[in-house]
């Protein structure tokens, strides 16, 4: 058998268990359909099959979601923070323990390739493990003596918050803003991506099995419009996590602004990838590759402008070009595929009609530029190239395997380009001179850049963008910041002075 039917096979009992069931809410420890008993359909992008129906909730099981978070929000803010981090340690192992499960049942959900989704829920348990090892030192604040009062800070968890994932890597996603929530002491909501609802079960699951007490993470399955919207406008929910589309974003922060709530919002990107002529050209080329054409270029970080010297530009779109017509599109359970099916037949044409811009525009396709056999949501990786910043398919984030080249003449040249863009979520810059990165990376508009170098994620390290790309950093001690309040306490350490009034 070959790798993919032996994959497909492993596959079937999952889909025929959630095919039976049906995607559950998750509130207050049991698997519950929404109150109005509506559901919609989850189906794959590989072939358009229906995986499962879903619970569609609306603003009564939002409800009931945030009074459960609201009444098991004490006892977590309050429990030993070792043994808050001996339950994350114990969701982590159980997430390894489902790792093959999670991958495929990710990939059916989503149509990503397995060879990226294999390490997802290894990097989902990563997510919990790290947070997990910071819960104890969540509250640690700082002693700010002045010559009259022992300031100290501290940190406490905000209490239920919201978190709203989207479909490109949702599993991943999910664990990235979930943990830190969890690890600070709050009680979390979840509304998953309606397009690829599946991964954040089997999580919720996990979660329990672990030891995590009933009411601590819920589980709200339905359309952003709906469930989302109700979610954000919930006065028992203290801050939203959103990780969406920058439009999503403003609409939230609309929503949210009558109950004041805290946002974070991870949001769209154009990023570039600066070619500068002095760069090592193969590395820079392999990294270019990547960045568009992994994750099905469905990825917000992803190196979607190329902007690149013109004196190399040829010899460099020559085989960018011959490379991405190389790339292997094809089944998302298939270890040798690259490029699996967009997640929609919606986005599939969303993706498509940048293929019309372009030749409106009076870009070149240079590769790709179609759509791939007839049956789910294929697309051929493509690159457009005599394209200009102005122009549509420079400033739009397309969000699939679609790259635009731009050439420059001059550092000046490459930077105003670079910056020329609504977004400001990462940047990529290719030279052998440390002195210009330096320069350049100074005046990057970006909230994360790399020289000579993919996008490497590192924990410890802020993740979040500028301009339209977000508000607020995860990672480090920049989650915590998010899902906690300050607090400063001043203790009079002698005779408080207090001018006397009305003596
Ligand atoms: P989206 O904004 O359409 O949806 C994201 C989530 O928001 C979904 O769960 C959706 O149901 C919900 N939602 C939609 N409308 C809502 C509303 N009015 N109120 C509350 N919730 C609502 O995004 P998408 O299409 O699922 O994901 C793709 C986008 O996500 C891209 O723009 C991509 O760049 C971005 N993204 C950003 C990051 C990052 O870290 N910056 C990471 C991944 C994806």
């Amino acid at each position: 058998m070959s790798e993919l039917n032996s994959n497909i096979a492993k596959l079937a009992p999952y889909v025929a268990a959630i095919g039976d069931t049906g995607i559950l809410n998750h509130i207050n420890g049991q698997a519950v359909p929404s109150a109005s008993d509506m559901w919609f359909d989850t189906t794959s992008p590989v072939d358009d099959s229906l995986i499962a129906r879903v619970a569609r909730s609306d603003a009564d099981d939002v409800d009931a979601a945030a009074q459960a978070a609201k009444s098991a929000f004490p006892a977590w803010r309050d429990m030993a923070a070792a043994e808050r981090k001996r339950i994350l340690h114990a969701i982590a192992d159980g997430i390894e323990a489902r790792a093959e499960e999670i991958a495929l049942c990710e990939c059916w959900d989503t149509g990503q390739a397995l060879r990226f989704m294999s390490k997802a829920a290894l990097r989902g348990a990563a997510n919990f493990r790290f947070f997990a090892d910071r819960a104890p030192s969540a509250r640690d604040g700082q002693a700010l003596p002045s010559p009259t009062l022992m300031n100290i800070t501290t940190r406490v968890p905000i209490g239920p918050v919201g978190v709203i994932t989207p479909w490109n890597t949702p599993f991943m996603l999910s664990t990235w803003k979930i943990a830190p929530a969890l690890a600070a002491g709050c009680t979390v909501v979840h509304k998953p991506a309606e397009l690829s609802p599946w991964t954040a079960r089997i999580l919720i699951e996990i979660a329990e099995e672990a030891g995590l007490p009933p009411g601590v993470w819920n589980v709200i399955n339905g359309l952003g419009e709906e469930a989302g919207k109700a979610l954000t406008e919930h006065p028992d929910i203290k801050a939203i996590a959103f990780v969406g589309e920058s439009a999503t974003g403003s609409a939230i922060m609309a929503q949210g602004a009558p109950t004041l709530k805290r946002v974070h919002f991870e949001l769209g990107g154009k990023n570039p990838v600066v070619v500068f002529d002095d760069a090592d050209l193969d590395a820079a080329l392999d990294a270019a590759i990547f960045m568009i054409y992994s994750l099905n270029g469905e990825r917000c970080t992803s190196s979607s402008r190329l902007l690149v010297q013109d004196t190399i530009a040829e010899e460099f779109e020559a085989k960018l070009a011959a490379r991405a017509k190389a790339i292997k599109v094809g089944h998302p359970l298939d270890p040798a595929t690259e490029v699996g099916p967009l997640i929609h037949e919606g986005h599939r044409d969303k993706v498509m009609a940048s293929f019309d811009t372009a030749k409106t525009e009076g870009a070149t396709i240079a590769a790709g530029g179609t759509r791939v056999g007839e049956t789910g949501q294929f697309v051929a990786p493509t690159l457009f190239t005599n394209a200009t910043n102005d122009m549509k398919i420079a400033q739009e984030e397309i969000f699939g395997p679609v790259l635009t080249s731009i050439r420059f003449k001059t550092e000046e040249e490459a930077l105003n380009i670079a910056n020329d863009t609504a977004y400001g979520l990462t940047g990529y810059v290719w030279t052998a001179d440390v002195t210009r990165a330096m320069r350049f990376t100074e005046k990057l508009e970006a909230g994360m850049i790399w020289v000579n170098s993919a996008n490497v994620r590192h924990l410890p390290t802020p993740f979040g963008g500028m301009k339209a790309s977000g508000i607020g950093r995860d990672g480090g001690d920049w989650s915590f910041e998010f899902y906690m309040e300050q607090k400063h306490i001043g203790i009079a350490t002698g005779d408080p002075n207090i001018p006397r009034l009305g003596v």
